[in-house]
């Protein structure tokens, strides 16, 4: 599946558009309502806005041939009994095991990029923020991104859930439009407690322990249901917020350093933190 010039085009005028209605939602309430911190320097800020526009872009071109790929193999794979029964639930009932299962999917690739050192050297650029942000959600390496998900399709093509048997649905494409926008706003430096909300979806107090340094990094993996670290054991939400964020990993200085470093083999074993 080739992406045209046109499409790239008009990728990119829409992400440009979400950007401006990004800065202009979460800047003001930042100013706010999030803790009070040193400016960070503009370099930084302006590599922010640079890792904004490559992990929007990475998922159209990089994700497309594996994707179709993962239809294709479906398609011989999934029992027509399997497709047929999923077609006969209602869309209200596709949609929920949608989200539901690519969230399985998406926390334990998350969680196994915390685990397993070769994947822990991509994902540890997006712990490397110090300062929660908004923009701190897309500070991401592409094999990260292309990682998580595919951990969240693969699942999805393999109960039917996504591929041939939905034409005529948009409920994967929704997903990860529900999962992009609520991402920014878990990042985001806002230091709101919603109570019992807490409890059915993530927050931005429930991600910032993610973000945390050291002590609490290895909780709170899921992306939108805190339920699944609860399931799973990784849970972690105590009333007051973390003192520092980012991690112990190292990265270079530069964005070129910082894509391409975790592609070039190890000077030492990347060590996951424990
Ligand atoms: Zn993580
Ligand atoms: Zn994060």
């Amino acid at each position: 599946m080739q992406l045209s010039l046109n499409e790239f085009a008009v990728a990119v005028f829409r992400l440009c558009i979400w950007l401006v209605l990004l800065t202009a939602l979460f800047i003001p309430l930042e100013r706010w309502f999030g803790a009070r911190h040193a400016p960070r320097p503009r370099r930084e800020r302006l590599r922010d806005v640079v890792y904004y526009v490559i992990s929007s872009l990475v998922p159209l071109v990089l994700l497309s041939a594996p994707t179709a790929l993962l239809a294709v193999v479906a398609q011989h794979l999934v029992p027509t009994a399997l497709t047929t029964a999923v077609q006969a639930l209602p869309v209200a009932a596709r949609v929920a095991l949608v989200f539901l299962v690519g969230e399985i999917g998406f926390y334990w690739g998350h969680r196994l990029s915390h685990e397993l050192p070769w994947l822990w050297r991509f994902h540890a650029l997006h712990h490397s923020s110090e300062h929660m942000n908004f923009l701190a959600n897309t500070r991401t390496h592409p094999v990260d991104m292309i990682v998580t998900r595919l951990f969240g399709l693969v699942p999805l093509y393999l109960l039917g859930l996504a591929g041939p048997s939905m034409a005529g649905t948009s409920a994967p494409a929704l997903l990860l439009v529900v999962g992009t926008a609520w991402g920014f706003f878990i990042h985001a430096n806002l230091r709101w407690r919603l109570g019992p909300l807490e409890w059915l979806v993530s927050t931005p107090a429930f991600h910032h322990w993610h973000h945390s340094r050291n002590d609490h990094i290895n909780r709170n993996y899921a992306s939108t249901l805190p339920v699944l670290d609860r399931l799973f054991g990784s849970h972690y939400l105590p009333r007051h917020w973390p003192a520092e964020y980012g991690t112990d990993t190292p990265q270079a200085d530069t964005l070129g350093g910082q894509l391409l470093d975790p592609l070039l083999p190890a000077k030492k074993a990347a060590t996951p933190p424990v």
